[in-house]
């Protein structure tokens, strides 16, 4: 009696207890909790991430001031536009003045810095840099009897180069056509011919080249040369690159005042 009293009673309780986590099961206590939990934070957090990302893209495009196909564009180009215009003014590029012929340069020059470079008559003048025709002279008055500084160059040309120092050729037999002051010319550009006018009249064809410091107009005493040129064109012959800048300057220091010529009037 009492084992089958107890058969019954177990019986009942694996039904209750049955039923019971059945109906838990069912109303969903177990699953509830945890899929509650999950979907809630995960479109919470889904909602903020897209919301600040369309704000900083919003926030990258105004600066750049342009759409986004653009925007790689737009920095690369105004980054680009001033490198070439710096390294064109801090470094100029700089050629051997006399082309097309055989060429050399004295390594001296009698009373005052210059340099002849013995070339035949017709080879071509060129500018050693970029930069704007200074002065020129069309005619030949020189006269071995007076022998006049302002004369003695016959026909020539001056250039101020981008570097700001002033290149000088003279004794020239022909100036090129539209060479006049303030035309701009670029390196290796042909300026004139060497020839034998001025009191290169009576010695072998040369060109003779000077390198100084911008003056006045007509200030010939210098314009024919104040700085040794030999080794600038020494370098530039060989493909060198050699800038007098340094050198012109400290020698216009040292030159002080200009009162006119000092020497070889
Ligand atoms: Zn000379």
């Amino acid at each position: 009696m009492t084992r089958r009293l107890w058969a019954v009673f177990l019986a009942a309780l694996v039904v209750v207890a049955g039923g019971g986590l059945f109906a838990l099961s069912a109303a969903g206590v177990f699953n509830r909790t945890q899929p509650t939990a999950e979907p809630t934070p995960q479109p919470t957090s889904d909602t903020p991430v897209p919301t600040s990302t369309p704000q900083l893209t919003i926030t990258t495009t105004p600066p750049t001031t342009s759409t986004t196909p653009t925007t790689p564009t737009t920095p690369a180009r105004p980054a680009t536009k001033p490198r070439p215009s710096n390294p064109t003014h801090s470094t100029p590029r700089y050629v051997f003045p006399v082309g097309g012929c055989r060429a050399d340069a004295s390594q001296s020059h009698h009373d005052y810095p210059a340099s002849d470079i013995f070339a035949n008559v017709g080879c071509l003048f060129v500018a050693p840099i970029d930069g704007r025709v200074d002065e020129v002279s069309r005619v030949d008055t020189w006269d071995p009897k007076t022998n006049r500084g302002p004369d003695r160059g016959g026909l020539s040309v001056s250039i101020v180069g981008v570097d700001g120092v002033r290149y000088y050729g003279s004794h020239l037999s022909a100036i090129a056509p539209g060479i006049r002051p303030g035309v701009t010319v670029h390196a290796g550009q042909t300026l004139g011919r060497t020839g034998k006018t001025g009191s290169a009249r009576v010695t072998p064809p040369h060109l003779h080249f000077g390198i100084s410091w911008p003056t006045k107009p007509n200030t010939w005493w210098i314009r024919r040369g104040a700085v040794a040129p030999q080794q600038f064109l020494n370098s530039w012959h060989h493909g060198g690159q050699l800038s007098p800048v340094s050198t012109v300057a400290k020698t216009h220091r040292a030159y002080g005042a200009d009162n006119g010529c000092r020497e070889y009037c």
